[in-house]
């Protein structure tokens, strides 16, 4: 049986409780692998790795430092076919997304701030006779605490740029996904960072998670979760006068006027629908649909969405594999059940799958549901599966309206050839991002991360270097 260790000092460790949790292919419901279940005496041995590494890594030179992560990005890429095996057994999505999406954009989050930090300045402002300038400085010790959706993409999303700024981190990746934060642990021993600059510890969230969060001495916790885990972070961190960055659940909007280009349109959100089985904190799970198009676009979406091929994640025809684990199965059936219950009918979709010889894996059709209140609980709840629901609008007012009617807002995709609609509309959706005419089309420059419900700050580019940096201006009068 294969082991997944914790991280500290640069040795791969046991938990000092000698605990150990079943890890799970979820494609065949099987244990496959064994992972640390640590405790809060590992985290203290973490902090102390991490502490005493501060001094030397946020004191080597910026080149230097670039230098170890973009070897960390090309070491990923040339592990590629390993890394999104790993990733599609552990996790259950498809291996080619996993080798198309997930994995790449790990490697280009090292490759990007290793160069993003050769890039970053502070501002001076000058007077008549002064001068302020601002340095901007590693915060000390922080914490990166990542999702089981896209496990290597956005644990690497969070640890780059907290190592690029001359941070020392402790990261805990999901229980459930361990597997490729474990394999990193290796791939940057192989890349020359140095020991205690990294520590990964595998666990509970209610255990080694809360541990981090108490820590004392950890200046900062970047998180990205569930709403309900990310309130509780923030009680226990907020008064600890942590730096946190919350980025949280969604309910996203997907608007389609009846001027849309539909070809793309249709095409993209059968995507922005069921991608990664609908376990992406982007996907479209509403779909508000202008009432002049609402009947085509129902049943051309539904042909499409039958045609989807669910089943082992092995293989390279299939478009929806297996959900992460059989809580979450459960939970998303669940939703089915209320959105019944609630009055709606399944167009198309609803049921368990079992493929053959896969039988115990946790497999759901993608599921369509119309006829449903805008505003009823499988409308403004987060499901996080394979399950849409599709509501008609009359005016621009009213998809507005329909839009901001949840508690979430991380984002929002339209679907309109009139810019002046695109400008109107973008302007009044709560949200932290907007797609017009397009999908999870990613720039890492660019601020990512909701309002409300959905988070409190931003990532990307600068914004995570300045998160992970505390500004002290210096003034001098002359
Ligand atoms: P989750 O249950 O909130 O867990 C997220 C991480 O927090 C995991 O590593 C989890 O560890 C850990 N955790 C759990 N309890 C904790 C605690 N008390 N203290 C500290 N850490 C704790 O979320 P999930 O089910 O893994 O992921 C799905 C959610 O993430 C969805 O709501 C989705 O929308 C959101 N998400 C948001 C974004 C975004 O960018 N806004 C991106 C992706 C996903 P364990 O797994 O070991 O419990
Ligand atoms: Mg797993």
């Amino acid at each position: 049986m294969v082991e997944i260790f914790n991280y500290i000092n640069g040795e791969h460790l046991k938990s000092t409780s000698n605990e150990s949790m079943d890890v799970i292919n979820p494609s065949t419901g099987e244990v496959y692998a064994q992972v640390a279940n640590s405790n809060s005496t590992d985290v203290d041995n973490a902090y102390a790795a991490a502490n005493a590494a501060f001094e030397g890594w946020s004191n080597t030179s910026i080149t230097e430092r670039s230098r170890i992560l973009i070897r960390i990005a090309d070491l990923i890429e040339s592990q590629l076919d390993t890394l999104a095996m790993a990733e599609s057994v552990d996790n259950g999505k498809p291996l080619w997304l996993a080798k198309k999406v997930d994995i790449p954009r790990a490697s280009s989050n090292f490759r990007f701030f290793g160069n993003a930090i050769t890039q970053f300045a502070s501002e001076s402002h000058s007077n008549p006779n002064s001068i302020n300038y601002t340095v901007r400085s590693p915060l000390g010790v922080v914490a990166c605490i990542s999702p089981w959706n896209l496990p290597l993409y956005l644990f690497t999303w969070k640890i780059a740029p907290a190592l690029a700024a001359g941070n020392t981190v402790i990261a805990k990746p999901s229980e459930v996904t361990p597997m490729t934060a474990y394999l990193l642990t290796k791939i940057c021993d192989e890349a020359g960072l140095p020991k205690g600059v990294l520590n990964v510890i595998h666990g509970q969230g209610h255990r080694s998670g809360d541990a981090i969060s108490n820590h004392k001495g950890i200046k900062a916790i970047s998180f990205t979760g569930s709403t309900k885990v990310g309130a509780h972070i923030a009680s226990i961190a907020a008064p600890k006068f942590k730096k946190l960055s919350l980025e949280l659940g969604g309910k996203n909007p997907n608007i389609i006027f009846a001027d849309c280009d539909y070809d793309k349109m249709l095409k993209v959100t059968v995507n922005s629908s069921f991608a990664n089985q609908g376990q992406i904190c982007l996907c479209g799970s509403r779909i508000l649909v202008e009432r002049k198009l609402y009947d085509k676009f129902r049943s051309d979406f539904v042909v499409k969405v039958k045609h989807l091929k669910v089943g082992n994640p092995l293989a390279e025809d299939t478009k929806v594999g297996a959900l992460v684990s059989k809580a979450h199965f459960e939970k998303v059936q669940s939703y089915i059940e209320l959105a019944k219950e609630e009055g709606g009918k399944i167009l198309c979709g609803g049921n368990v799958v079992k493929p053959e010889g896969l039988e115990n894996g946790y497999y759901i059709e993608p599921t369509v549901i119309v006829d449903l209140p805008y505003n009823c609980r499988t409308n403004t709840e987060e499901i996080f599966g394979p399950v849409v629901t599709i509501t008609p609008f009359d005016t621009e007012e009213e998809a507005i309206q329909m839009a901001n009617c949840t508690d979430y807002g991380l984002s929002c995709t339209l679907w309109t050839t009139d810019l002046n609609k695109t400008q109107r509309v973008s302007k009044n959706v709560d949200v932290g991002i907007v797609w017009v005419n397009t999908w999870l089309n990613r720039d890492l420059r660019t601020p990512f991360g909701g309002v409300k419900n959905s988070g409190v700050g931003r990532e990307g580019g600068f914004e995570a270097l300045k998160f992970f940096t505390e500004p002290k201006n210096i003034c001098i009068e002359f």
